[in-house]
């Protein structure tokens, strides 16, 4: 039997991704290996949102190339469809390059790779195609990443996505609803919805099949599948945002507590130049809804700083938001040039010593604000999902709230991994929660 070995790179996408060619791979007679020296085929998943995850995925190539002459290499996601061909001159050593579109032909291009030649496939289909895999196809037990859009039409003006994933297009309503029926039987406790924009589902014209839906009604549809207690979604963008969605988490106890909105500038001329399609008092305005919902939901968000062009006042605009939302959680980039975006053409590129100095100061406020927020959890009892052990402690397990915060609490049982604990928060820790278990749920 031949084994494979699969490194992935970047955001949630493309764990599902790496899930579904893992899927394909096994269906095809191969082994999962965890060690990538016993591979024949090593896949790298790769990211191009930023400079940096791009470059180590050329010493990657490198390195593993260097080790053995036999292994077969693939790169696959968003650095494979940008480049296509041209990353065979960049990195010699790779046997082949799989588009994030073109994920259904790696058994087609694992029988031509017998031919000895390179192989780029990178073309997009015609019509929306959504891989399936089952649940017994899964890697993990408890959380299941569910694909329901992808691809982007928003184009801002920073941002590699759209020229990578492509074009905004929704699966099938009946395909997801199967699914999540299918993982509510197989005891799945999280289902997590994915997309670039969840919230876009269903607004453009590019669908699988079947009926069109908006996004508040299909999470309603998937909210009472029932059986699987926490449901949540990731990225929702600003602009298409609507005081629906809050109704529908407000009307489904099993909808988490949560929302991701990334705002990403807190100055409208910021805004403008990065064509996000909202200004900072319409973000606010999203921010208000959520807040005066019926119950308490998380908020939190990406920003980035040092966007060409951004001087201390905008910046000063950006604290002042944060300031403002007072986030639970929050993640903050550098701006990194993305070649072929408007964005990298612009010629008042920010210093990166100061992009640094920005990132730390706001770094430093949120850590701050977070603390402070926290401390409302303290006393209260909160249901955790949990993931595994504690990467600190062999006593100590670890998981994440309804509103996405990570908890680290103690509790002598053997094995409670994939089980809703309720713990009694004890203390506030710069990045997650303290507590002790009281019960197990389910
Ligand atoms: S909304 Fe903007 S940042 Fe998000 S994926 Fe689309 S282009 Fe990129």
């Amino acid at each position: 039997m031949k084994r494979f070995f699969i490194e992935t790179f970047g955001c949630q996408m493309n764990v599902v991704d790496s899930e579904k060619a893992a899927a394909l791979l096994r269906r095809l007679g191969y082994e999962l290996t965890e060690d990538p020296q016993q591979a024949e085929l090593i896949l790298l998943n790769t990211c191009s949102v930023r400079e940096k995850p791009e470059e180590k995925v050329y010493s990657r190539i490198r390195q593993i190339r260097s080790r053995s002459r036999r292994v077969l290499i693939g790169v696959m996601g968003c650095v494979a469809q940008l480049y296509g061909r041209r990353l065979l001159e960049r990195v010699p050593g790779v046997d082949f390059v799989l588009g994030t579109q073109a994920l259904g032909q790696l058994p087609e291009i694992l029988e031509r790779l017998q031919q000895g030649q390179p192989l780029v496939h990178t073309r997009t289909p015609n019509r929306p195609e959504f891989l399936e895999i089952s649940p017994a196809e899964r890697r993990l037990r408890h959380v299941a990443y569910v694909t329901i859009m992808e691809g982007c039409d928003k184009f801002c003006t920073f941002c590699i996505v759209p020229f990578t994933r492509g074009r905004e297009r929704s699966r099938s309503p009946l395909r997801i609803l199967a699914e999540v029926r299918a993982l509510a039987e197989a005891g799945y406790q999280e289902v997590h919805l994915l997309g670039q924009n969840v919230n876009s589902y269903g607004l453009s014209e590019r669908l699988e099949l079947g009926q069109r839906l908006r996004f508040p009604n299909l999470l309603r549809l998937l909210a009472e599948v029932g059986g699987i207690p926490r449901l949540k979604f990731t990225t929702s963008h600003p602009r298409d945002f609507t005081p629906e969605i809050v109704r529908v988490i407000e009307e489904y106890p099993n909808l988490c507590n949560w929302v991701h909105l990334p705002p990403q500038s807190g100055s409208d001329r910021i805004l403008a130049l990065m064509n996000r399609g909202y200004t900072r008092a319409e973000y606010l305005r999203r921010i208000e809804w959520i807040r005066s919902a019926k119950r308490e939901i998380a908020v939190t968000g990406d920003i980035i700083v040092g966007f060409p062009g951004e001087t201390e006042r905008d910046f000063q605009q950006t604290m002042a938001l944060i300031e403002e939302v007072e986030f639970d959680g929050l993640y903050i980039f550098k701006y990194s040039p993305r070649p072929g975006t408007p964005a990298a053409r612009l010629s008042d590129q920010v210093p990166d010593e100061v992009k640094t100095e920005r990132l730390m100061r706001l770094e430093q406020r949120q850590r701050e604000i977070q603390l402070k927020r926290w401390q409302r959890y303290v006393g209260r009892v909160i249901e955790v999902l949990v993931e595994g052990k504690s990467a600190k402690s062999e006593s100590h397990w670890s998981g994440h709230t309804s509103d996405n915060i990570v908890v680290n609490f103690e509790d002598s049982r053997e094995n409670i991994e994939g089980a809703l604990v309720k713990v009694e928060i004890t203390r506030v820790n710069p990045h997650s929660l303290f507590g002790r278990s009281l019960e197990v749920l389910r």
